[in-house]
């Protein structure tokens, strides 16, 4: 029985409630009228329950379809303005006791190169980098109790927080492990991470349990409730995701939707970020037998979707996208992207680029390739500020006192100012020529929209202070 605010993944994920949700969205996805109401109300920027978003993603009306992303294109600029948050993903090892079946890291590949970062090499990889100019990681990591203990992530994460190389720090670590206990969840809290992040894979359950034969991982609904336990654990940023190919897209976007609303029935607060990650080709994995791939086309559909369903949540694109996917989809609700992923252990301070014998440790193909600064240029020549501000946590500005700033839409007096100043320390101390000259004139132009007289000087003298030498300011 479907109950929102139930403790239980099969009920505040019912698979009867996303049946019956499927089977109204077909009926209704000629229904303009209906249509038409559902657009109106997702413009009052209240975003939509997973029955109504359904309704539009089932509609095939292309008239509809234009008229849903430019309101995600609307929503986007009144929420996040044009900034893109970046980051990288760090892999701090990929030793795993799962069997699950898209993944390369699973326990019975033996072609892979199994790897653990030491607390030593943990130092390389930051320092590189901090030599590109990132200033927020997403640490990733295998489940395996034995060589990724809960005490190996929290002893990385201090060693990620102390590095200070030049004028680099990295100041926000994302955290993307198994799903673990509220004691954990407490401990990851202590140790000062930013967001727990934790893709569902599926919703479906059976699909969940076929796709994850063995290991902890096997148990959907400790996997599904680990949210739960997570924000019990005091963390209140946490971002969801599913990976699109295992199971029928639409499935999975009620349930993401479902479980949004879960979080914000129980907690107050929704996910601060939804990730989109589609299944790509990995080592012993071909993404061709999973039946359920979606086009690029319904791929931009989704995320327009997400945008007008869930306007406070951030939305994230990995290098798992291409340069021209990734453009498509920027102004449709994206508010974060990576930049330079390598998705191998070890593969920022030695490429794997030449491998012996095809050995490799990497999770995944990245299909985004370019370097940071190549990123940064690309997205100023397209009208975004390429932000590498970590600000919002680090003045406790997290689960529904982030939610209230957005809300609110002082976007513009406290993150535009926020992205203008990181970008302007990421100009001055990795930038190429060419992308500083353009960062330097979008700065100047974009400085001039601060709407508040008070914070509009004070940037402008944070600005001049960054160019002197000093670092790390913030609103
Ligand atoms: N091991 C952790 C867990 O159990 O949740 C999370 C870390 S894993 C490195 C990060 C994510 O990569 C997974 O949750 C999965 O969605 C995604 N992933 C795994 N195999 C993939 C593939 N072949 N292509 C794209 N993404 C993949």
């Amino acid at each position: 029985m479907y109950n929102v605010t139930s403790k239980k993944a099969e009920e505040f994920i019912s698979d009867e409630e996303i049946q019956a949700t499927l089977a109204y969205a077909d009926k209704n996805k000629d229904n303009m009228e209906l249509v038409d109401a559902l657009i109106e109300k997702a413009k009052e920027r209240k975003g939509l329950t997973h029955r109504e978003a359904s309704v539009l993603l089932a509609c095939e009306h292309e008239e509809k379809i234009q008229e849903i992303y430019r309101l995600a294109e609307q929503i986007k600029k009144d929420y996040y303005g044009n900034r893109i948050v970046m980051f990288a993903p760090l892999y701090l090892s990929n030793y795993c006791v799962n069997g699950c079946v898209y993944c390369p890291y699973h326990m019975k590949n033996k072609h892979i190169a199994r790897k653990k970062l030491t607390q030593e090499e943990i130092v390389k990889e930051v320092t590189a980098l901090q030599d590109m100019g990132h200033k927020r990681l997403a640490i990733e990591a295998g489940e395996d109790p034995a060589n990724n203990p809960i005490e190996y992530i929290l002893e990385s994460i201090k060693t990620i927080y102390s590095i200070k190389h030049k004028n680099g720090a990295i100041r926000r670590v994302n955290v993307n492990i198994a799903a673990t206990t509220v004691e954990n969840y407490r401990k990851l809290k202590d140790a000062g991470i930013g967001t727990y992040i934790l893709f569902q894979e599926t919703y479906h359950r059976e699909s969940y349990e076929k796709l994850h034969p063995t290991g902890p991982k096997h148990d959907y609904a400790y996997h599904t409730e680990a949210m739960d336990r997570a924000m019990e654990g005091g963390i209140d940023d946490v971002g969801l995701g599913v990976l699109f190919g295992l199971e029928m897209y639409r499935y999975e976007f009620a349930g993401l939707l479902m479980h949004a609303e879960h979080l914000e029935a129980v907690f107050g607060v929704g996910p601060h970020t939804i990730s989109v990650p589609r299944i790509k080709r990995a080592d012993d994995i071909d993404p061709s037998v999973f039946d359920n791939g979606i086009s690029d086309e319904i791929f931009a559909k989704l995320c327009a979707l997400i945008r007008i369903s869930v306007p406070y949540t951030g939305m994230i694109i990995s290098t798992r996208e291409s340069q021209a996917v990734r453009e498509k989809v920027l102004p449709l609700g994206v508010s974060q992207i990576s930049g330079a992923s390598k998705t191998s252990v070890g593969g920022y301070a030695a490429p794997e680029e030449e491998r012996e014998n095809d050995i490799t440790s990497e999770q995944f193909d990245v299909s985004d390739q370019r370097t940071l600064d190549e990123v940064v240029g690309w997205l100023i020549k397209l009208g975004y500020i390429p932000s590498f501000c970590t600000a919002c946590y680090r003045e406790g500005r997290t689960g529904d006192r982030f939610m209230t700033l957005c809300k609110n839409m002082q976007i513009l007096n406290c993150c535009h100012p926020n992205a203008l100043m990181t970008l302007k320390e990421y100009l001055e101390d990795y930038a190429s020529e060419e992308t500083r000259k353009l960062g330097l004139k979008l700065i100047e132009r974009e400085l001039e929209r601060i709407p508040n007289p008070k914070v509009k000087q004070t940037a402008y003298e944070h600005i001049h202070d960054i160019a002197e030498g000093k670092r790390d300011f913030r609103f």
